[in-house]
């Protein structure tokens, strides 16, 4: 059964698992396995908290995240509205951090990007950042 939603939220840290709970609580209807549950969970987590931390470090702002199920795969589209990225394909390198003395590892696009079928970044400098990514929630046999 396809299906989609849209949820807007401020980016606060705060809201970071009520967006993994939602997003979880979405696709539960597919019957996902406890892997693809948690690989899910993990993806929208790091990219929801790059949003709060990277997209307004200084402003307050919201978080977009838009799914839809289509053939038992979740399309996922999680943006922001913040400062933007210049250099994607910098910020896409492992262990590449612009905090690094935050305790940042510079792991979570390389996180995403593993545990997610497909991944795609788009952004603009003071425009805003788009995570789009595909999970497929068939069995796998
Ligand atoms: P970690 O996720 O391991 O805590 P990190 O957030 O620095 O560390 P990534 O999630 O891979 O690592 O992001 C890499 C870099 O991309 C960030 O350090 C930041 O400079 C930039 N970035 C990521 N998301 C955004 C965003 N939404 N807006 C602006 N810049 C971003
Ligand atoms: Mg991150």
């Amino acid at each position: 059964m396809d299906n989609k939603m849209k949820l807007v939220f401020p980016a606060l840290s705060e809201n970071e698992q009520f967006a993994r709970t939602a997003v979880i609580a979405f696709i539960m209807k597919v019957d996902p396995t406890v892997e693809q549950i948690t690989d899910v969970k993990t993806a929208v987590s790091e990219a929801v908290t790059n949003c709060v931390v990277h997209g307004y470090p200084d402003k307050k702002g919201e978080i977009l995240i838009e799914c839809e199920l289509l053939n038992d795969a979740l399309h996922i589209k999680i943006s922001d509205f913040g400062v933007g990225i210049s250099d994607i394909e910098e910020v896409l390198e492992p262990f590449y951090t612009s905090k690094p003395f935050e305790e940042r590892a510079g792991m979570g696009f390389t996180i995403m990007r593993t545990f997610m079928d497909s991944f795609e970044l788009t952004s603009k400098p003071n425009v805003g950042t788009t995570v789009s990514m595909v999970k497929r929630l068939d069995k796998i046999a």
